[in-house]
């Protein structure tokens, strides 16, 4: 018997490619595609597109990370430490980067360190990741006051609207003091949008303007820079300050790097420390982030391709339950609309996360699709490095089986 058909005779095959990729590869399918559930087949697969935070050190960051040299870091000392914000501060071009334990605290001490007057008010975006899902930090640990403008359906903000929202009154003892505005790149929940080159250039005449400061939460500022074919550092030519997040599609355990000029970074390195997020031998970690910004960047683009591939299957799905803008798919991240009211998204991701009846034989194995029901009635999915083409391919052939079977049971 050949390989392939003893593979296939055993439902292997999927496995046998995924782990001939893994060990080839080293960063895809680090975790187990196997659920050890009684009366479960044994080889389920599990395509985990919940988030890019999902992500699983490979070997070669393993490696990096068992080997790193340390030191204190709250005493500068950390060699490894020091080499990683030495790099991102290159990559972005800014004077200075700063290592900090997560996107938030980033984020939380960008906003401390442009507004540091008691006065002091800052404008983000009304579905911006720092107004949504940050606890309203900023105004809880620092006491800053936020304004919002409506985002745009591509993550962008009105300008005319963020102009009408600067406060012309000060000193007047009425009004706040409009120190900074905030733009998100790329777009979280507005599906992984871009933010064109031009928009962040009329970002900063407005500032300028205005002598106010531009903070970019640049959470997945590589796949912008990526998806744009230029250097982070065009960029971020028309922001003051930056925070990129190692821990998601650039596949680092913990980090982000926040990043500016050298006054900034001075500030921010006491703030990191009131937070709590002076770290000692944090060389273990920057380990990782080195691993990220080095080699983790140019793969972003194969997490665009996957995510681009799905969105295709979507359109041409059979029966044509799913609506999908292919213009607003950009990079990792993809929001569709069912368009079948009886089903909605909590049901169809639940739908997608069962291994259903007689799945196993129309699939050759048991696929388990993992996606979150997410803003305006969408379901979204995101594309990492542990999702390989061949994952990509499963999760399409689940989404067909599913939604076979949703109109069977009409
Ligand atoms: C994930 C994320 C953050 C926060 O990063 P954490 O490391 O999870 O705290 C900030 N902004 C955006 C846009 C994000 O996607």
């Amino acid at each position: 018997m050949s390989l392939k058909t003893f593979c296939t005779r055993f439902h292997i095959w999927g496995r046998t490619v995924a782990r001939r990729d893994a060990s080839k590869r080293s960063y895809y399918n680090s975790g187990s595609s196997r659920l050890h559930e009684p009366g479960r087949a044994a080889h389920v697969r599990v395509v985990d597109l919940r988030s890019d935070t999902v992500t699983k050190p490979g070997a070669a960051m393993r490696r990096a990370i068992a080997e790193a040299e340390v030191g204190d870091d709250v005493m500068g000392e950390d060699p490894t430490v020091n080499e990683l914000q030495k790099i991102a501060a290159d990559m972005f071009g800014m004077e200075a980067a700063l290592f900090v334990p997560s996107g938030t605290m980033s984020n939380l001490i960008a906003a401390m360190v442009h507004c540091r007057e008691r006065d002091d008010e800052m404008i983000v975006g009304d579905l911006s990741h720092l107004h949504i899902y940050e606890q309203g930090g900023s105004a809880q640990l620092a006491g800053i006051h936020t304004t919002t403008a409506t985002t745009l359906a591509d993550g962008t903000l009105d300008l005319d609207q963020v102009e009408s929202k600067i406060r012309h009154g000060y000193p007047d003892p009425h009004y706040p003091r409009s120190r900074l505005i905030c733009v998100e790149n790329t777009h979280n929940i507005q599906g992984g949008r871009v933010m064109p080159l031009h928009f962040l250039q009329e970002v900063r005449a407005l500032a300028d303007k205005h002598g106010l400061s531009v903070h970019m939460d640049g959470a997945r500022l590589m796949n912008a820079a990526v998806a744009l074919g230029v250097p982070a550092a065009d960029i971020l030519q028309h922001t003051h300050t930056v925070s990129v997040c190692l821990s998601k599609g650039l596949g680092s355990p913990v980090g982000s790097m926040l990043a500016g000029p050298r006054d900034f970074i001075s500030r921010a390195v006491r703030c990191r420390k009131a937070l709590g997020g002076g770290m000692r031998q944090a060389g273990i970690l920057a380990a990782a982030g080195k691993v990220s910004l080095l080699d983790m960047v140019e793969r972003l683009q194969e997490d665009h391709r996957n995510a681009r591939t799905f969105a295709q299957a979507l359109q041409t799905c059979e029966p044509p339950l799913f609506a999908v803008d292919m213009a607003a798919v950009e990079t990792n991240i993809l929001r569709f609309q069912i368009r079948e009211p009886a089903l909605n998204p909590a049901e169809f991701c639940d739908r997608m996360a069962q291994v259903g009846d007689g799945e196993e034989g129309a699939l050759g194995q048991g696929v388990q699709v993992l996606m979150y029901p997410h803003f305006g009635n969408c379901v979204r999915a995101v594309w990492h490095l542990g999702i390989s083409p061949e994952d990509t391919q499963l999760a399409i052939k689940k989404l067909q089986f599913v939604a076979r079977h949703c109109l069977e049971n009409k």
